[in-house]
């Protein structure tokens, strides 16, 4: 019996989490010679104006050690799924004997469809929040077994924090939070007000939550003047009592200015999705936490698929045979995936440089860890060639 209802890391290092099928095909198999094949991992749809790519730290700590090539594109890229004549992009691409990894394609995928989708929605809450700070509050929405994995994922993305111990540690930040409204319940909102009022300002910004009994606007004045060194107050209103949330900003805002703390900001959440933000920003928010929209990030639909066998190109009916190498303008940020290395010209007169890295070369590791801070930084660099208006592709 396990613990919890959680496939553990020898589980996944032997590719139990996998699908039967890749297994049942292995014993099929048992007799034929293995064969040497390239496989490609693109996306088959997606649900996002673009992609930010995450997850492949797992793929190659699963991979690591086996008789393979492994090239991918590095995470914190930002691209659309096809290039610009339509040509899927091969995101990762795997060389080798086909049963050195043909049981682990079920985990690969995992890793990367739903780390990319929920750094991909991160990314789209960070354009719309602009330079106002969020915070990704979402992993009590999902399987506490993966809640360092979602934080990772959201920061990569551009949260600018996260509130899960274990993944703040995996980021190298500390965890933001507040108190739970349960304390406020239990030992009413002056006694919490006064406790934040004697707490040392190390510990993290001072954040006090306001709604929990009294209307907005009188308890952001209440904890605003017992709290002297206050820097939110915290709006966590359940959208059945709403109403006008962004009336409800614009009133906190105004009586807390009218009173003289004009410097304490205004943090909200509560159920955010990346199209509630503007207007609340415009209202005046000065903070976001999102939770769920972000942890439940729709899965990035990758798929793997056989390109070459024995060096020969060959594919399924749909799929583009052969070895293909996915080129980036460093100018334009224009995208072209053709087979062979030759240098390619952008439309644009700048030459084109390969998106793929060697990540392991005969099962060993061939490019530094980075960490997430590195990669977060790069992802919202690229997030700048695209615009929050962009359509679905
Ligand atoms: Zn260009």
């Amino acid at each position: 019996m396990r613990d919890f209802n959680i496939a553990e890391a020898g589980d996944v290092r032997n590719g139990l989490a996998s699908d039967v099928y890749f297994e049942r095909s292995q014993s099929l198999l048992r007799g034929f010679p293995d064969a040497m094949v390239t496989a490609e991992i693109t996306v088959s749809g997606a649900h996002f104006p673009w992609i930010l790519f995450s997850g492949l730290d797992e793929v190659i700590t699963l991979l690591e050690g086996k008789r393979l090539e492994l090239r991918a594109i590095p995470e914190g890229t930002v691209l659309r799924h096809r290039d610009d004549s339509g040509i899927p992009v091969p995101f990762l691409t795997i060389t080798g004997p086909y049963r050195e990894f043909a049981v682990l394609e079920t985990e690969m995928l995992g890793f990367i469809c739903q780390s990319s989708g929920i750094s991909t929605y991160s990314s789209i809450v960070r354009k719309a929040c602009g330079d106002t700070p969020f915070f990704s509050f979402g992993i009590r929405r999902m399987h506490p077994g993966i809640s360092p994995m979602i934080d990772r994922a959201a920061y990569i993305g551009g949260a600018d924090g996260v509130s899960g111990i274990l993944g703040a540690r995996l980021i190298g930040e500390s965890p933001v939070g507040t108190i739970p409204h349960a304390v406020s319940i239990i030992y009413g909102d002056s006694a919490v007000f006064e406790a934040i009022s004697k707490s040392d300002k190390k510990e993290g910004p001072k954040v006090a939550l306001i709604d929990t009994f009294e209307d907005e606007r009188f308890g952001a004045v209440k904890a605003a003047e017992m709290i002297p060194d206050l820097d939110y107050v915290r709006l966590d209103t359940p959208s059945s009592r709403r109403g006008n949330f962004p009336a409800i900003i614009r009133e906190v805002r105004w009586e807390l200015n009218q009173r003289g703390f004009s410097k304490v900001k205004i943090m909200v959440s509560g159920g955010l999705t990346a199209e509630d933000i503007p207007a609340l920003k415009r209202a005046g928010a000065d903070a976001f936490g999102v939770g769920t929209s972000i942890a439940s990030g729709k899965t990035v639909d990758f798929s793997m698929d056989i390109v070459e066998v024995e060096g020969k190109s060959i594919s399924k009916r749909g799929k583009f045979s052969g070895k293909k190498i996915p080129l980036r303008c460093e100018n334009c940020h224009a995208v072209r995936v053709q087979t062979g290395d030759d240098e390619a010209i952008c439309r644009c007169g700048e030459k084109m440089k390969p998106m793929q890295k060697d990540f392991l070369k005969g099962g060993a590791r061939v490019s530094a860890y980075e960490k997430p801070k590195q990669i977060r930084k790069r992802a919202l660099e690229e997030l700048a060639y695209f615009s929050a208006e962009e359509g679905e592709q």
